[in-house]
């Protein structure tokens, strides 16, 4: 059974329903791939490493893992700190407010209270906001575990989903995500990041930027226009079919993702995994939140 660790932070979603009621569930980049990719290959072992509190929402999020079938051997406590919080308004035009609370989360000190580092594992997942959220001692010691990880085969996977607020400045951002890029054997650029980010206005800036990180599988989303994959083989563009009825975008790309690689790690090559990608993260933009039921992902079928 193959092994793969994601790590990151998930938080409590609270989702404005009504002027007074509040939908509450877990979401946060890293954990929505773990999940997408988990439901659609059922067979990898897919552990979340994470540190959460002791309080109550900490312990039904371990809940909600068990539930998804993730594995909790790399779930931390830090007693101290609770789980972080975002709430999601939509207003009558459809347009979506976020507000976070997650600067003081458990989450924020994973590797400070991480007693036992992922080993024998044949894929690590981390993105852009995994790194933002911790601070530089930590950083650096994810470094050294992702130099380590790599040395014994593992592959490391890296998206940069990059969230200004979470940075101190672009600069900032652009030198940690480089030197994710730098340790990355499969990277998933946005083209909103690279846009945001580094000022890349279409995939030849985006692609020039990553040749030097010498990253064996680039995998570029760029919504509803297509994926660009290039690797040792060459250049690939995947066509994606236009939703029209797109209820809400969140997630859209960590569910690529989790689809993506749920595909790659069943042996389909970059493009059928690609295709997979998109149709997963096509269904997921038709429902409301991060996590859709499972029910409705059913109609995902792998080629
Ligand atoms: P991110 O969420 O990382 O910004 P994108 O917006 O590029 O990523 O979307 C990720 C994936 O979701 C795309 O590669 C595509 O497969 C799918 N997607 C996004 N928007 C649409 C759309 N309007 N129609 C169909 N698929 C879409």
């Amino acid at each position: 059974m193959k092994k793969v660790v994601i790590f990151g932070e998930c938080m409590v979603e609270l989702v404005s329903t009504s002027a007074t009621d509040l939908k509450k569930s877990f979401a946060g980049d890293t954990y929505n791939t773990a999940v997408y990719l988990k439901r659609n290959a059922p067979g990898l072992s897919v552990s979340y490493l994470t540190a959460i509190g002791e309080d109550f929402l900490s312990n039904e999020l371990l809940f909600a893992m068990g539930e998804e079938q993730i594995n909790t051997d790399q779930v931390y406590r830090c007693s101290k700190r609770n789980l972080g919080l975002y709430m999601v308004r939509t207003d009558s035009h459809g347009e979506r407010t976020f507000a976070y609370w997650r600067d003081s989360s458990a989450a924020t000190q994973t590797l400070n209270v991480m007693t036992q580092a992922p080993q024998d594992i044949d894929l690590f997942y981390f993105s852009g906001i995994s790194v933002a959220i911790l601070d530089t001692a930590q950083r650096e010691k994810l470094f050294e575990l992702i130099a380590t990880l790599r040395n014994d085969g593992c592959q490391i996977v890296f998206d940069p989903n990059y969230r200004p607020r979470l940075w101190r400045d672009k600069q900032e951002a652009q030198q940690w995500m480089d030197k994710s890029y730098q340790a990355a054997d499969i990277a998933f650029p946005g083209g909103d990041d690279h846009l945001a980010l580094y000022g890349h206005t279409n995939a030849d800036d985006v692609l020039s930027h990553l040749t030097p990180f010498g990253i064996k599988e680039i995998v570029m989303k760029n919504g509803a226009v297509g994926v660009h994959i290039v690797n040792q083989e060459g250049q690939f563009i995947v066509p994606v079919q236009t939703v029209t009825n797109v209820v809400d975008t969140t997630a859209a790309g960590d569910a690529f993702n989790g689809g993506y690689l749920a595909a790659r790690l069943s042996g389909k090559n970059v493009t059928e995994s690609a295709s997979f990608g998109a149709m997963v993260a096509g269904i997921v933009i038709q429902h409301p939140g991060a996590i859709i039921p499972a029910s409705v992902l059913a109609n995902a079928v792998m080629p």
